[in-house]
């Protein structure tokens, strides 16, 4: 079932108010990097992220070497030579909107969690 825009709109800005105001938000977000570690021993790549916003990520990525499943160091910097590649930010109100039909993805983001996107420098994946 469709959650309602009203209702959106009140979750949104419920969410809003908690990421102003409550303290588990209210974090340096310098160098708030992520490592991955590919569970694939072959493998072992580390795919590097960076928070840009305060919210919660998922404990699993994948690698983004051989698509196998990477496990988070939460927060520790196992690579620090390396730059993050991909960043997890809040979504804006649009996307709110457009996920209310799935409530696993619109339950993570009205309860703070986080997206992902491809930092791209200078037209550039920054793998
Ligand atoms: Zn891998």
């Amino acid at each position: 079932m469709k959650i309602s825009i009203r209702q959106v709109e009140r979750d949104y800005k419920a969410l809003m108010e908690r990421v102003q105001t409550l303290p588990d938000y209210q974090i340096d977000l310098t160098n708030r990097v992520n490592c991955y570690s590919c569970v694939n021993k072959k493998c072992g790549h580390i795919t590097k992220t960076k928070d840009v916003d305060a919210g919660t990520t998922p404990m699993y990525f994948w690698c983004e070497m051989c698509n196998s499943r990477a496990v988070s160091s939460f927060y520790n910097d196992l690579a620090p030579d390396q730059k993050p590649s991909y960043e997890w930010y809040r979504p804006d109100f649009q996307r709110f909107k457009k996920v209310r039909g799935n409530q696993g993805i619109y339950n993570h983001l009205i309860s703070g969690g986080l997206e992902y996107r491809q930092i791209i420098v200078d037209g550039k994946a920054n793998i």
